[in-house]
């Protein structure tokens, strides 16, 4: 099969051809696409049925990209501000002249500082070749400042890395034959639909399905159990189970001897974790935890489904380091069905030098900026330990200004005159309302792409099924163009896209295999740490990781606090948490109206006790605030709140909620303990009606 599917010959559509890609979107999932096209038009999006981790579903979202991609506010020109800062009002000009202005601007900028122009990208795109492939290139010929990609999952990822040795962990498709899933920290329903398939077809078959997470979520009410902890405390939860699988002997002890280190150090240390120490901590009742860690060490397979809202607290990395020990402690990871993950992108060999090329630093070492503080960033002052002020911003496949913390910085450093901004993008979102000039940039449907997954281990390619819309042109192109107008000669630059794609997994995954089915399976074996093997230096899960020991860190798993820990008597007694709203994904297909439509308005889950207490009944308008600001929305009291905890749903975009702010008014830039990420669920506030 070459570039399309044949429709079946009973379609009515006879023009109609099928085009194979891949979903480009945060989402451990990372479906099999096929896309109808008519008469060069897209009539509908599809979920692969021959994928067998897609098998043919889509989710709500995604069923809707025809709907994104033909949006009547898709940009398709390129657009150069023509008013104040952040005013929207922009004029079309053409891309000469956008891209020669640029690339003069920048080129005035990096002859004298490199470093004070920064990259700012995240994952829009999940595409490893319209996400960091040209535009690396770029930037490190430029000499620009590295980004430090922290947004979502860092600390989840230096933790999986210092104890299991990178993103790796079990074969998602055994989930089905597990008999006891912890889903721990996931709404997988909203946000791991094709997990949540194989979490259903083991309850069928008998399994028993446990939620934590402080939130009475859809996915917690269609669990046997939910454990609704504090948000921050799920280390202390985690080392009063291997406190209680220590007293009672539901330890593997030959696979503790045979297959990890630090064992002796990690149960001195989970020995002080009584379950009535950790219940004061996590207000869950010391039974529960009791009954939950009986359920781990007498239940084989067993196995915990992770996700990365969990680790976004002061002490987050430190709870993934914690979770990521239990299976070792029962020797869960012998059977196929056993173990546990997180993400599995770890697995996948991407070949990301040669996609990148660092080589092009030519010895130079420019600073890194870290991405989660960029509103604090934007607004500091050349100095000895940060470097050049910042004076030019490269956005592209994220939406900043709505998404980093603590937006009232971020918006004030965009705001700033001085500040020369460029953003690629679909749609005139809250940070391209802030560009200098907004570039009109390709969807999914109109390029060429290569996936890895963090919830599967199959290799996606993504070809284009419609001509650019409007003038829109893929990132690569964009900054290969740049490149051009700088000068850059080296031929890395003229690569077109399906070379890169190419390049992505070079001789390791057979592109042959790619172009023929849309999708490739890398050979991991069924139970890939049954006996050991762990890519940890010492081939063990490592309890204690000499890593971290060797950075004056803890070598060994514990609870750390928040930083915001809520008292009664407080200015701010309730702790905020923001997961993200059933049909947005992140701040992606917040425009999309039919979605728009489905989610209402931005909404704050209380519980009706903390309702009752400050007179708010559903529906009304209520006040959210704390040190660092405040923010409007509809008050929804729910039972889907604990006491003492607010779910602010996200992300909305800030100019579509009520005040032109949005819930990341009020989170924090501090970092995590590991990972330098955002901290977005600690975060104390009050509310009260408006
Ligand atoms: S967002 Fe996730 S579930 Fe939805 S289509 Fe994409 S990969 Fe599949």
């Amino acid at each position: 099969m070459s570039s399309t599917i044949s429709i079946s010959a009973d379609s009515p559509e006879t023009d109609a051809v099928a085009v194979r890609g891949a979903c480009p979107h945060d989402c451990p999932d990372t479906c099999a696409l096929v896309t109808t096209v008519v008469n060069g038009i897209a009539t509908e999006v599809r979920g692969n049925p021959q994928h067998v981790h897609t098998q043919g579903v889509l989710c709500t979202k995604v069923s809707r990209y025809t709907e994104r991609t033909y949006h009547p506010e898709r940009l398709l020109y390129p657009l150069r501000r023509c008013g104040p800062k952040g005013s929207g009002q922009f004029e079309r000009v053409s891309w000469d002249e956008a891209l020669a202005d640029i690339a003069q601007r920048l080129q005035a900028i990096a002859r004298r500082e490199p470093q004070a122009i920064v990259p700012y990208s995240y994952a829009g795109t999940m595409g490893l070749v319209q996400g960091e492939s040209m535009a690396s290139r770029f930037f490190h010929k430029l000499g620009a400042s590295q980004l430090d990609r922290t947004i979502c999952s860092s600390a989840g990822g230096e933790a999986l890395t210092c104890t299991l040795g990178g993103k790796v962990g079990m074969k998602v498709e055994f989930f089905a034959q597990s008999r006891l899933i912890l889903i721990w920290g996931s709404n997988s329903i909203t946000s791991n639909l094709h997990f949540w398939r194989l979490a259903q077809q083991a309850k069928r078959a008998g399994a028993r399905l446990v939620c934590i997470d402080p939130r009475r979520s859809e996915t917690a009410e269609k669990c046997h159990e939910h454990v609704q902890l504090l948000p921050g405390t799920d280390a202390a939860l985690a080392l009063a189970i291997m406190h209680e699988l220590i007293v009672n002997d539901w330890l593997d002890h030959d696979y503790l001897a045979d297959y990890t280190l630090g064992w002796e150090a990690l149960r001195e240390r989970a020995l002080r974790w009584s379950a009535e120490r950790a219940s004061a901590i996590c207000g869950v009742p010391a039974a529960q935890i009791r009954s939950l860690a009986r359920d781990w060490g007498t239940t084989r397979p067993a196995a915990i489904r992770l996700n990365y809202g969990m680790q976004r607290v002061r002490g987050g990395g430190n709870a993934v380091r914690a979770i990521a020990c239990l299976p070792a402690l029962t020797g869960a990871w012998r059977e196929p069905a056993g173990g546990m993950l997180l993400s599995s992108s770890g697995m996948f060999p991407v070949d990301r030098a040669a996609l990148q090329r660092p080589d092009l630093l030519a010895g130079r070492v420019p600073r890194t900026i870290n991405m989660s503080t960029i509103g604090n960033d934007l607004l500091r002052s050349s100095s000895p330990q940060f470097g050049p002020k910042i004076e030019a911003l490269v956005v592209y496949n994220s939406n900043p200004v709505a998404v980093a913390p603590e937006s009232g910085k971020v918006v004030a450093g965009f705001d700033r005159e001085d500040l020369f901004t460029v953003v690629l993008e679909h749609f005139q979102t809250d940070t391209a309302d802030y560009a200098d000039y907004v570039l009109p940039a390709t969807t999914q449907l109109e390029h060429w792409d290569v996936h890895l997954s963090y919830g599967h281990t199959d290799v996606l390619l993504n070809r284009p099924a419609i001509a650019p819309l409007g003038q829109a042109r893929p990132n690569t192109q964009i900054f290969r163009e740049l490149a051009r107008r700088l000068g850059y000669g080296e031929p890395c630059f003229a690569e077109d896209d399906e070379s890169l794609c190419r390049q992505a997994y070079g001789s390791r995954v057979e592109f042959s295999e790619l172009l023929e089915r849309g999708y490739a399976t890398l050979e991991v074996p069924d139970a890939p740490f049954a006996a050991g093997g762990f890519p940890t230096p010492s081939g063990k899960c490592e309890f204690f990781s000499e890593r971290l020991a060797r950075q004056g860190l803890d070598g060994l798993p514990d609870h750390v606090p928040n930083y915001e820990v809520p008292i009664p008597s407080g200015c701010y007694p309730l702790a905020m948490i923001s997961p993200p709203a059933r049909n947005f994904l992140n701040s992606s297909f917040v425009n999309v109206r039919s979605l728009q439509q489905t989610e209402g308005e931005p909404l704050l889950e209380l519980n009706p006790g903390d309702a009752a207490a400050r007179g708010i009944a559903s529906g009304m308008v209520v006040r959210v605030f704390n040190d660092r600001g405040e923010y409007r929305c509809k008050a929804h009291v729910s039972e889907r709140a604990r006491p003492g905890v607010v779910n602010g749903l996200g992300v909305w975009w800030r100019k579509l909620g009520l005040d032109g702010t949005n819930v990341n008014q009020l989170t924090s830039q501090r970092l995590t303990d590991l990972g330098r990420g955002p901290v977005f669920y600690d975060c104390l506030v009050e509310v009260e009606a408006a």
